[in-house]
């Protein structure tokens, strides 16, 4: 069976040259910039013989076999997101948790022990308790800035899994030295690098196996599309792509080509966003009201030194903190004051947003009950004297 005939055959009946006619349309011109969205279930193959082939060929090598195992248009996105990383190879995922998910899956087994940094993103611990606790993976958490991880340690420890910078309040950790720390003892090193987009932070090129992103920030860039992904160097490859296919995991092809194109502005929005961020931060660190500003590019930032030497820029993060003691209702209060701050989950989309940070809640090993309220900001691609103006217009409100 050959589908290559431009033309269908007028011999045949009408319903079947409707079903048959104007699959593959020969035309004379050049090529489109991007690729083609290849939507498909059905992959079909010219004869017996090439099906077998295929099908021998897929559990070890990217081929077009079957929607589930991705298309042609998921392939070009994992290769331009592998590019990003450094990786070896790289899968999609439908969200940037069902990505995390999927790598603990990948790598962990009954019996084993991970130890997950503090500064994790926070579904991360609902995570834990949900899926390792049932499933007999015992877990820890370790301090942000990782000095407790070799402490923490266990003979049964397979894994370490980091945030860097962390969730929130952006702690950094020395991923080299936990890497080193981390292989001597035979655990392999797991990285969600959502905030560093494969631009700013690069965790492969620091000594991790697995670098997990949430595409649905940064990558995609405008707050349409959910997506996660996970690349590996080579060594780490198989396991993970083992279990994708053996859990059917993949992506719409117009997920990934929205992503594809979110991609080719990525470093030029992620430059104005450090911009304008910074614009906010030094403005929010002369404010009165403001006890701490958040943001690895300020001096002040503890994990500021590991920022400049593993670090390219900075995002549109921004979190600061309120006195100690501010009444939950001033925080409301100042929140729902903002006026071009939209305010909800997630961020990396082309637009400012802001919500408030449980850090209790959001951390184990550090305690912040101490500490005052949390705000976090994305600085979005709005022009900051505007931001700048609304926030100071909040502020001013709650006197
Ligand atoms: C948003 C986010 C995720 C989860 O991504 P979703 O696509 O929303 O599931 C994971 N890690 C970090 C650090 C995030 O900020």
């Amino acid at each position: 069976m050959s589908e290559s005939d431009t033309s269908v055959s007028s011999s045949l009946n009408f319903k079947t040259r409707l079903l048959h006619s104007g699959k593959a349309p020969a035309y004379t011109g050049g090529t489109a910039v991007n690729p083609p969205i290849v939507r498909a279930s059905t992959v079909l193959f010219a004869d017996t013989a090439q099906q077998r082939e295929m099908r021998g060929l897929r559990s070890h090598e990217r081929v077009f076999s079957y929607g589930a195992r991705g298309t042609p248009t998921a392939f070009a996105l994992e290769d331009a997101v592998s590019e990003l990383e450094g990786a070896h190879r790289t899968r999609l995922l439908p969200t940037g948790l069902a990505a995390i998910g999927m790598a603990l899956l990948s790598y962990l087994k009954p019996g084993d022990h991970v130890l997950v940094t503090d500064s994790a993103y926070q579904p991360v611990r609902h995570l834990a308790q949900q899926f390792l606790r049932p499933y007999g993976i015992e877990y820890t958490f370790f301090a942000a800035d990782g000095s407790d991880a070799e402490a923490k340690m266990r003979p049964n420890t397979r894994m370490l899994y980091a945030e860097c910078p962390g969730s929130l309040v952006y702690e950094m950790c020395d991923l080299p030295a936990l890497a080193a720390m981390a292989h001597a003892r035979g655990a392999l090193v797991v990285v969600d690098s959502t905030w560093g987009s494969g631009v700013q932070y690069r965790p492969l090129a620091l000594g991790a196996d697995v670098s997990i992103m949430a595409a649905t920030k940064y990558l995609s860039g405008h707050s349409d599309v959910m997506m996660g992904t996970v690349a590996t160097t080579r060594d780490a490859w198989e396991p993970l792509a083992e279990r994708c296919d053996a859990f059917g995991m993949t992506v719409s092809p117009d997920d990934a080509w929205l992503v594809l194109r979110g991609l080719r502005s990525l470093s030029a929005r992620l430059r104005m966003h450090e911009e304008h961020a910074l614009q906010v931060a030094h403005w929010l660190e002369a404010h009165p009201a403001v006890r701490t500003v958040f943001c690895p590019a300020l001096p002040a930032h503890p994990g500021h030194a590991l920022w400049r030497r593993d670090c390219e820029g900075t995002n549109g993060l921004v979190s600061f903190e309120l006195a100690p003691g501010t009444a939950p209702e001033t925080v409301d209060r100042l929140i729902d004051g903002l006026q071009l701050f939209g305010l909800g989950a997630s961020w990396g989309g082309y637009e400012s947003l802001v919500t408030s940070a449980h850090m209790t809640q959001a951390r184990s090993v550090t305690d912040w009950s101490a500490r005052g309220p949390v705000v976090r900001l994305h600085i979005g691609l709005e022009d900051p004297r505007d931001l700048i103006a609304d926030l100071d217009q909040a502020f001013g409100c709650l006197d």
